[in-house]
């Protein structure tokens, strides 16, 4: 995504725990613990991919996108999927999106990466632009947003 920014990358973690797993320092049922809640939130808003789940690789993982952020009222901390974080990263300054991997076969998850996403990112480099002879501009989109 275009405005996508301060990525963090949990593979690592991941792999760690997988090492943990294949040493038998830890159990399978300390990492498929995915809640009722995220399992929904998987199946109503997840972005099925196609990597094998690491532990049972009968099933393929979902990502889920949680989303954080004050200007979001509300809505912080729900699952979107990802067709409507473009949506919201013009209509908002700046919020934090969560990326969790589900397996819905043995409810495996993991923490995928985190990112800021926003309109804050779209200004760098010019926030004066499109100012000058563009007045209706801003307005004609202004008033898309407002019909969705
Ligand atoms: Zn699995």
């Amino acid at each position: 995504m275009r405005t996508q920014r301060q990525v963090v990358d949990y593979s690592l973690q991941k792999r760690a725990v997988l090492r943990e797993l294949l040493a038998g320092r830890i159990g399978t049922y300390d990492v498929c613990d995915a809640s009722p809640y995220l399992k929904n939130a998987a199946r109503f808003h997840g972005e099925p991919t196609d990597d094998r789940c690491p532990i049972c690789r009968s099933e393929n993982l979902t990502h889920v996108h949680y989303i954080y952020g004050d200007e979001l009222k509300q809505s912080a901390g729900q699952a979107r999927t990802l067709a409507e974080l473009p949506v919201l990263a013009m209509t908002l300054r700046e919020f934090q999106v969560f990326v969790v991997e589900v397996c819905l076969g043995c409810d495996w998850n993991h923490l995928v990466e985190q990112y800021l996403l926003g309109r804050d990112g779209l200004a760098e480099g010019g926030p004066e632009q499109g100012a000058v002879g563009g007045a209706a501009a801003p307005t004609g989109r202004r008033r898309r947003e407002a019909q969705r």
